[in-house]
């Protein structure tokens, strides 16, 4: 049988991880990848950085993992084909520092979670009261899943805590908020948005596991670098995934549109190799879309793909924001960020009431004034120490510094001196926490091309979206995506034996149910038709113009490959197929009952 023709578009982790679990099938498919940097790895891009007659590879994006946290990754690296090439170093005292304007009175006011950092004049901050309260939180996360607060928001919590704080809210502003922010990509503290059970595994000792990752009263344990850094563990994954079966690697390349024809279900991808102002073009079985949301957005709504963007990727994946966060289009679905990074040699972006240079990262509200010793978060940035990153002496002097939004000199934001910049880029993404972006994760099933499950509704584009977005902003969120689109769309199979880490399947498994709903789970079954009845504009009973969209929905469904319709094992159950019935049967109600079904809908669904 002839192969298939595949293209990847990005080849970040979850690009190079979709390759990999592709190769293992090399009889089957034909696949690109494009990439629009001059080596692989998307945000977990490495920089090695000639410094002190050393030569010291500095994490741009990704700075740590943890066994704990990313089980699969972890597994991934004992596999002897990884272990050779992808040593990881222990990290086990990440040190962090929080400085913050001078108080009304004119004095430093400062604080880490290490002991040099916890007394003196500068660290007035750190008093008995902070010390309690901090203590406070951290044994209230302890237990709070058995006390009912894990799906309850840190907002929630906080509005009306049960356990006593001396100065809740300094604590919350100046101890959690800044933990927060640094956890979200450098920006807000998004308290609201923020579930009890997500912060959990961050500050809370677990058996058998090194902990707790992080703490307000001493360094965080369990973590781990990439001693070469992140991207060499996705250039491994590239490599691997070469010596079973070559594929086309197009580096430097951006993919500028993607269109699928309707008739055929053929995808046509078009692209622009650097320097050159060529643009070629392919034509292809399937695509995995792994680049963000904001960019598969410019990407699928171009003129040849009109009746596909109108008709769904409008609905599901939106328009992107501009660098000043102004919507590029209605609706805006994915509430992504944008960032900056810098290497660089400029110690002046320290704060000056903090300048020893002991922690491994510095969060800097110093320079985010607004009087009265009070910070705006949104203008705070951070600063990872890099001697103190690398444990290596010879690193002194280099920093990177990270921001929440793209910093400018016009709107006053402190950057470092352009002469002592090294690297520097932007990028947008999401935030590490599956909470955030949740409904547009949950609905994403909906358009996506089929598979091996079956959504009602679905179009056959064979266009498909994978990476951190679809899951989480991590290194494991990655990863679990690019397993879950090979099976879903692949035909491919979990590929570890999970006796490495006993957490990995599990954890794997909860990413691809948020991927792809399971469809014997009737209530999950139920809840999304519930959803889609109420939304979809090519459901819903409506308007005339609308009934071409179903029209066109039913004839998609003609088109399904034979595979789709003999997986009866894949079919929904019996109780599901209720659920199907009763609300196909609820469609015919008016556009009012419809509106307020999705109002129930929405907040039963709410994490
Ligand atoms: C500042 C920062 C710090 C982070 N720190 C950590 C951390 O400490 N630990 C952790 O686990 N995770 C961390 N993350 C998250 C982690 O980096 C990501 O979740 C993960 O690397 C994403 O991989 P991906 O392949 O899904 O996406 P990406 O890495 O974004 O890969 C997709 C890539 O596609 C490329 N691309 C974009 N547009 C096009 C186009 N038109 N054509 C072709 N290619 C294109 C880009 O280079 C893009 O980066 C961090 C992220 C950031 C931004």
């Amino acid at each position: 049988m002839a192969k298939k023709k595949v293209c990847i578009v990005g080849g970040g982790a979850t690009g190079a991880a979709l390759l990999w679990m592709l190769a293992k099938n090399p009889d089957q498919w034909d696949v690109t990848l494009i990439h629009n940097q001059d080596t692989v790895g998307g945000h977990s891009l490495t920089k090695n950085v000639p410094w002190n007659g050393g030569n010291f590879p500095i994490d741009v994006g990704v700075q740590f993992i943890s066994p704990m946290l990313y089980p699969n990754v972890h597994t991934m690296l004992k596999e002897s084909a990884f272990s050779s090439r992808v040593p990881v170093t222990n990290y086990n005292s990440l040190r962090i520092a929080c400085a913050f304007p001078r108080n009304a009175q004119g004095n430093p006011v400062n604080w880490g979670n290490f002991p040099a950092y916890q007394t003196g004049p500068n660290f007035a901050l750190y008093t008995e009261d902070m010390k309690y309260d901090a203590n406070v939180f951290q044994n209230f996360l302890e237990f709070a899943i058995f006390e009912g607060w894990g799906q309850k928001t840190l907002k929630e919590y906080f509005d009306n805590p049960p356990q006593t704080y001396r100065n809740k809210d300094q604590f919350v502003n100046f101890f959690l908020a800044p933990y927060l922010s640094i956890i979200n990509g450098y920006g807000a503290a998004l308290m609201d948005q923020t579930l009890i059970v997500e912060i959990i595994p961050l500050f809370a000792t677990i058996p058998f596991e090194v902990t707790p990752l992080g703490s307000f009263t001493k360094p965080g344990v369990g973590w781990q670098r990439f001693t070469n850094g992140a991207g060499s563990w996705v250039q491994a994954m590239v490599t691997v995934a070469q010596t079973l079966a070559p594929s086309k690697i197009l580096l430097n390349t951006n993919v500028l549109s993607m269109w699928s024809d309707p008739t055929t279900g053929k995808v046509t991808v078009t692209w622009k190799t650097d320097p050159t102002a060529v643009i070629s073009s392919g034509v292809f079985d399937k695509v995995v879309l792994t680049t963000d949301m904001w960019t598969n957005s410019k990407i699928l709504n171009n003129p040849q793909n009109q009746y596909y963007w109108t008709n769904l990727y409008k609905k599901y994946i939106g328009y992107g924001r501009d660098v000043n966060m102004n919507p590029l289009g209605s609706p805006v679905v994915w509430d992504l960020m944008w960032g900056q990074c810098f290497i660089h040699t400029d110690s002046k972006m320290l704060s000056p009431d903090l300048m020893q240079q002991q922690e491994t990262l510095q969060f800097n509200a110093y320079y985010a004034s607004t009087g009265g010793g009070k910070f705006d978060l949104l203008k705070t940035y951070t600063t990872y120490i890099q001697k103190n990153v690398l444990n290596k002496t010879g690193a002194d002097g280099l920093y990177l510094t990270m921001y929440g939004y793209i910093p400018s000199k016009a709107n006053g934001d402190t950057m470092p001196d352009p002469s002592k910049v090294i690297y520097t880029t932007p990028w947008t993404h999401g935030k590490w926490t599956p909470a955030f972006m949740g409904d547009a994760k949950k609905n994403l099933h909906l358009a996506q091309g089929l598979g091996n499950i079956t959504y009602p509704g679905q179009m056959n584009t064979n266009i498909y979206f994978a990476g951190n977005n679809t899951t989480t902003d991590s290194e494991e969120g990655a990863l679990d995506a690019a397993i879950a689109i090979a099976e879903y769309a692949f035909g491919g199979q979990y590929p570890f034996n999970g006796w490495v880490h006993p957490l990995a399947h599990e954890m794997y498994n909860i990413y691809k149910d948020l991927m792809f709903p399971a469809p014997n789970a009737a209530h999950a079954v139920a809840t999304r038709l519930a959803l889609y009845s109420a939304s979809s504009p090519a459901i819903t009973s409506a308007p005339a113009k609308k009934k071409t969209a179903v029209k066109k929905a039913k004839a998609e469904k003609k088109r399904k490959p034979a595979r789709q319709k003999t997986k009866k094992s894949k079919s929904p159950s019996k109780p599901a197929k209720k659920a199907v019935r009763k609300v196909v049967k609820k469609k015919k109600t008016t556009r009012k009952g419809a509106k307020s079904r999705r109002k129930t809908v929405s907040s039963k669904s709410k994490r």
